[in-house]
């Protein structure tokens, strides 16, 4: 194999953006001081550098800077959102809501809560993937203290309804957590508009660096409450010590100022190029689209193949284009992804199932490659195992 396969597993991860990278470099060499240092220029470069970031960051989601608390990814903000507002609100009650089809950083950290004698709900989704929130109010207690519901799912691509979602919470003083890492820089995210009072943010799947994010935490109407969850020299206004990243939350910033300068133009270019994909596979049957078909983020694209093994499939497309079959992060133990279960799926079904996540980078060359290629695929497997 001398070619490398064409990256489409941007739900995973994506590369850093050239401009992000050049954005970082002097951070790692000259500007490297720690923007907790306030005796000298070192310190007071690094901590303007991070002042500027933050601004740049809470502004992309109409938020203040205070607003922004630094961390190391969508998983550890997921985990201070959820853990923190358990731990800092268990006297006003104990019931958590969450959605079946959130990522395994929400329904660990929820299930964690469990055993410490927290009730969690995790409310099914309809077959395509959006929350019904008919049943989301119904399930609204006086003792819930906070829903967490993504805002777009990380391989089926499904943008949930967050106004509405933060509208019935607000009306019943019930806090909004969502996981925006997969929907940041991708759909409009306005947390006042949206009611929401914490979110989580990542780097790494806009063309950021791996290995920071961040968390909101409303301020304001309400002052949104959180217990600590990494003590130590009190950075962050108490809610996460260490010392700040300042190259990664340089480029977090740089990297999300690039999304955002460019969502529409590329929303509408991935679309084109995710339909392109789309027409060509969906000339063979036994093909279905995984999630709302246009409720979704645009460089998502997932398919349930009947009559074919879901490993024989992977094998056979592995050389040609990098893609993923159920959750990337889990795609290490052999069992059908708990999102398409949740669609309602068999276990068959669920795990012949290809996700391509299109980005920034992706060509209309690689497409027509990677739908011809899938196409063969698929139709020489069917012609082995079903002749
Ligand atoms: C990638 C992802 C995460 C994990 O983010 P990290 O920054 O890698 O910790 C969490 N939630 C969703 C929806 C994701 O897509």
């Amino acid at each position: 194999m001398s070619q490398r396969p064409i990256y489409l597993d941007c739900n995973a991860t994506t590369p850093i953006d050239p401009q992000v990278l050049d954005a970082m470099l002097p951070y790692f060499t000259e500007h490297f001081g720690n923007p907790a240092s306030i005796n000298h220029l070192y310190g007071w470069e690094a901590e303007a550098a991070i002042k500027k970031a933050r601004e740049i960051i809470a502004q992309g989601i109409n938020a203040t800077p205070e607003e922004i608390i630094f961390t190391s990814g969508a998983t550890e903000s997921n985990n201070l959102a959820i853990k923190g507002v358990a731990e800092a609100y268990f006297n006003q009650g104990r019931h958590l809501i969450t959605v079946k089809t959130e990522h395994n950083a929400v329904l660990d950290p929820c299930h964690y809560l469990e055993t410490l004698g927290f009730e969690i709900t995790d409310l099914p989704v309809k077959p395509d993937g959006i929350v019904d929130l008919v049943q989301l109010k119904n399930t609204l207690r006086p003792d819930t203290i906070l829903v967490s519901i993504m805002a777009a799912n990380n391989e089926i691509g499904v943008i949930q309804p967050l106004a509405e979602i933060g509208e019935l919470c607000h009306e019943q003083g019930i806090l909004f957590h969502t996981d925006a890492a997969q929907a940041l820089g991708k759909i409009p995210l306005d947390v006042q508009q949206m009611k929401i009072d914490l979110m989580s943010l990542t780097a790494h799947k806009i063309y950021g660096p791996k290995g920071i994010g961040a968390l909101y935490v409303r301020r304001r109407h309400p002052r949104v409450k959180l217990a600590a969850q990494l003590h130590g020299g009190g950075h962050e206004r108490g809610l996460r010590s260490g010392t700040l990243a300042t190259p990664q939350i340089v480029g977090f910033a740089k990297a999300l100022e690039l999304a955002l300068s460019q969502q529409k133009t590329e929303t509408q270019r991935l679309i084109q190029l995710r339909n392109l994909l789309w027409d060509q596979l969906s000339t063979l049957d036994g093909i279905y689209l995984n999630g709302h078909p246009s409720q979704r983020l645009a460089g998502n694209l997932n398919i349930s193949v009947e009559k074919v093994d879901g490993q024989a499939l992977l094998l056979g497309l592995q050389s040609v284009m990098a893609v993923s079959s159920g959750s990337a992060c889990t795609s290490t133990k052999i069992e059908p992804s708990h999102v398409l279960k949740a669609l309602g799926h068999s276990d068959s079904l669920a795990y012949a199932s290809i996700r391509f996540g299109l980005g920034r980078f992706t060509t209309e060359s690689e497409i027509h490659a990677v739908a011809d290629h899938t196409v063969k695929t698929i139709q020489s497997l069917r012609k082995i195992r079903y002749r």
